[in-house]
């Protein structure tokens, strides 16, 4: 190649380069400039030629660019040093820059070129890597990475602390040495996702340890792509979960215990309170007999009536009972049939007020005829024990109020008392079994259980209970039952 078309051809380079190249001679006067010196200090060529290279070094700096020019004159060479530079809007930011003697024909050294390339992207992107690095390092989870064929390519310290293995006995190793025989088929199907660009996450699984012990982890797996998109290995986050697989599986056991326990307290007090049943039937039936006979004798007539409010007491409480236990086991069963509500509440509002002469129950209701379809029984025992509860709840009181309306296809009934009423905090136990408000309300007799049991009939009814109250005001307690439209 000619002299002359050897330069032209290193000029065309020095005019493309996406480095700033330029030249200074000894005492440090700027002698050339090409393009991307322009762009890269914000200096055009004719503001910088001439001018002292300290236009573009910050000045704490400009120590150390004497000590280039020492070196240069010494006719060293100084490759790719990283230091930082100044653009005219006097901004800072970090060049790796290359500085080479210049020499004449003489081969005297009479200046020196300088290419210089801003790396502020690099040392950013080299910062993230520098963060992440330290993110997966100190990563308490195994963070691991594989090729496409299982190779293993990166182990952390999580990696070492939860399969036993330091990083260099894993990498390069096949990552079947963490997997137990019977879970390898597993892992050729992860691979196989994972070619598929597929993310597993959370799956829960068994691996094995250096010492062989096994271990339950959850772990996500997530392609890793290279630059053009392409699918190379995959990244695994494995978390120890050994302790909560151990806590879960005792969880069940206890669980399962708990149901053996209530299940033999269910059978425990169906038997119970059907032996019990027998003798007080039969106790209740000689009483009767001694109460015919003792008809002359006021004093021991008394005593047999006791005795036989007792057994009725005893009676009540069993069949409760054995109500709570129907229902807990699901064999509670309603035998449905249509009636007249308003008849129905009629009846039993006057059976209920011959016995409680202390309290007047008042009836109201908006419809002479309301045809509900209920079990019978079952509801009268929700009415009795709602009336019951009115009367037993407000000894100071004289008024109890009974209601039947009819709201969008529901018959609301109310039963409504002027007692000691039930404090906010109370409410929303009133309705569970064995609750009984403390304090003034356990000076009256009762088991906790009927407001309960009314609950679950109401409910089983496709019906609603609730209860408004204001302590020493009195409560309102309210259920609704679907009404029947006539046909
Ligand atoms: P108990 O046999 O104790 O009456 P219930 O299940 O019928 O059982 O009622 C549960 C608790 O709710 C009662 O112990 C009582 O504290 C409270 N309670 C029920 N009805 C009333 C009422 N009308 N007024 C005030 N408190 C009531």
């Amino acid at each position: 190649m000619e002299p002359s078309e050897y330069s032209a051809r290193l000029s065309a380079i020095v005019l493309s380069s996406e480095d700033a190249i330029l030249s200074k001679n000894l005492d440090g006067i700027i002698t050339s400039w090409n393009p991307s010196s322009e762009i890269i200090f914000g200096f055009t060529a004719a503001e910088a030629i001439g001018k002292h290279i300290s236009l573009i070094i910050p000045e704490e700096l400009l120590g150390e660019e004497d000590t280039i020019i020492s070196g240069i004159k010494r006719g060293e060479r100084i490759h790719h040093f990283e230091t930082i530079r100044k653009r005219k809007d006097g901004s800072c930011f970090p060049v790796a820059i290359t500085v080479s003697p210049i020499r004449d024909d003489a081969e005297q050294i009479t200046g020196a070129s300088t290419i210089a390339r801003d790396i502020t992207e690099q040392n950013a992107s080299d910062r993230t890597a520098a963060m992440l690095a330290a993110i997966v390092n100190s990563s308490d989870d195994a963070i691991v990475s594989k090729n496409l064929d299982g190779i293993i390519k990166s182990w952390n310290k999580g990696a070492e602390t939860i399969f036993g293995f330091t990083a260099e006995e894993a990498i390069e190793r096949s990552i079947f040495i963490i997997i137990p025989e019977y879970k390898l088929e597993e892992e050729l199907d992860i691979l196989r996702k994972i070619r598929a660009g597929e993310r597993i996450s959370h799956f829960e699984t068994v691996r094995k340890r250096k010492d062989g012990r096994e271990i339950n982890i959850s772990v996500t797996i997530s392609p890793i792509k290279d630059r053009s998109g392409k699918i190379i290995g995959a990244s695994k986050i494995a978390r120890d979960i050994t302790e909560k697989a151990e806590l879960e599986q005792q969880r069940k056991l206890y669980l399962k215990r708990l149901q053996d326990l209530n299940n033999y307290k269910d059978q425990f007090m169906v038997i119970v309170s059907h032996e019990l049943k027998t003798p007080l039937t039969v106790i209740k039936g000689n009483l009767e007999l001694l109460e015919y006979d003792m008809q002359e004798d006021e004093q021991k007539l008394v005593l047999v009536k006791r005795a036989m409010t007792h057994v009725d007491k005893l009676t009540n409480l069993i069949v409760d009972l054995l109500d709570v236990s129907k229902i807990q086991s699901g064999r509670l069963e309603l035998k449905m049939t249509t009636f007249d509500l308003t008849e129905f509440l009629t009846e039993i509002i006057n059976s209920i007020q011959q016995t409680s002469a202390s309290h007047t129950i008042a009836f109201n209701h908006s419809k002479e005829k309301l045809t509900i379809c209920a079990d019978v029984e079952r509801l009268e025992q929700v009415v009795i024990n709602l009336l019951t509860n009115a009367i037993k709840y407000s000894p100071d009181a004289k008024l109890v109020t009974v209601n039947a309306d009819v709201r969008q296809n529901q018959v609301i009934i109310t039963v409504k008392d002027e007692g000691i009423g039930i404090a906010p905090e109370d409410m929303d136990k009133i309705f569970t079994r064995f609750f009984r408000v403390q304090g003034l309300s356990s000076n009256f007799p009762g088991s906790g259980v009927g407001l309960y049991i009314s609950s679950e009939i109401v409910k089983q009814h496709g019906g609603d209970i609730w209860a408004e109250s204001e302590l020493n005001k009195g409560s309102t307690f309210y259920f609704t039952i679907p009404v029947i439209e006539p046909a």
